[in-house]
């Protein structure tokens, strides 16, 4: 990637996407495109196409995509399977029509099978049944992957595609409802801490267990496989690492200095029992994970207080 080459980051203002501008500006990349979701809707492939014509990109980082957590995806699987499937399927043969030389597609750990062996290998792709409540939006990540290795199967292109492991760090989702564990934990304790509460509420048993991975590390792994890996072989992208979600709660209880109970609430969903990624094939290539999670945690407890006391709320 030539120093003055037209980057497009699709879904630049989410948690992957702005960590991507951030690094490829630290790096010195001049000319990086974006556009809002008002100003562009991904999902149009007549705006798609009038996007693709009139800058001339080099390479695509697709991270843009409808996401969310386990409650988000259980309520709304139409919409997960509908957009997905069409922001990649435009934004996928855009690419190919207007001969980017590179394009980076994001997929996401949930391609795997519930019951895969962990940590889980890229080979393990497609090797048994889907964890039931995200499949409508593991299959349209599948579904991203074997069209990048279809085109350059047919077309030639240099499509690759990426998994990463649970994602966190600036830009994240804190809405009670929608969002992850880990920032839907950062929130809860902060307002059992300044209301005094006797206790946090944890969703399911605490049993299961996830892989974390600041988006800052991700990003900088998606430059570099850009500029060293051209193969049609998905590849991990993780910190190497699980702990438990009880463990995660007493970790984010204590940075936020919160000293009330943790209870588990049962009636909610623990999903798949376990989600570590095999990171071998990324880490012989020579690339690793820096961001701890107790360092990545503190980070993001910070920006979130920023955000909180600037803005008086969060997104
Ligand atoms: P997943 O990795 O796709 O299952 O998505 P999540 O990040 O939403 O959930 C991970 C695990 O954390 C699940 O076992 C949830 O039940 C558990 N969890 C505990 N408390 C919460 C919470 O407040 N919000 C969310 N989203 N998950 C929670």
């Amino acid at each position: 990637m030539d120093k003055d080459c037209t980057i497009y980051v699709a879904g630049h203002r989410g948690l992957v996407g702005s960590a991507l501008v951030r690094r490829l500006k630290e790096q010195g990349y001049g000319r990086i495109v974006h556009q809002t979701s008002s100003e562009l809707d991904l999902r149009d492939r007549d705006q798609v196409e009038r996007w693709f014509s009139e800058q001339s990109i080099d390479y695509v980082f697709l991270a843009a995509a409808k996401v969310g957590g386990i409650a988000a995806n259980q309520d709304f699987p139409a919409d997960f399977i509908r957009d997905n499937l069409l922001i990649q399927t435009n934004v996928i043969d855009a690419a190919y029509r207007h001969n980017v030389k590179k394009l980076l597609f994001l997929g996401s750990t949930c391609i795997y099978p519930k019951l895969a062996p962990q940590p889980m290998r890229e080979q393990d792709l497609l090797g048994g049944p889907l964890e039931p409540s995200n499949e409508p939006y593991a299959v349209a990540k599948i579904t991203g992957i074997k069209m990048c290795q279809a085109y350059n199967r047919q077309y030639g292109t240099r499509f690759i595609s990426v998994m990463p492991t649970n994602l966190y760090g600036p830009q994240d989702n804190f809405d009670l409802h929608t969002s992850h564990v880990l920032p839907a934990l950062i929130r809860k304790f902060h307002d059992a801490m300044v209301s005094n509460a006797a206790s946090v509420e944890v969703w399911g048993s605490g049993e299961p267990k996830r892989e974390f991975l600041h988006s800052d590390d991700l990003a900088d792994a998606c430059v570099f496989l850009m500029k060293n890996y051209g193969g049609d072989e998905i590849v991990n992208v993780g910190w190497g690492k699980d702990i438990k979600i009880s463990e995660l709660a007493a970790l984010i209880g204590r940075i936020v200095g919160y000293e009330g109970d943790i209870v588990y609430d049962r009636t909610k969903p623990d999903g798949t029992p376990r989600k570590l990624v095999d990171v071998s094939r990324l880490t012989e290539m020579g690339w690793q994970a820096r961001i701890t999670l107790e360092e990545g945690l503190r980070r993001t407890y910070q920006d979130y207080l920023k955000e909180i006391y600037h803005t008086g709320g969060v997104r």
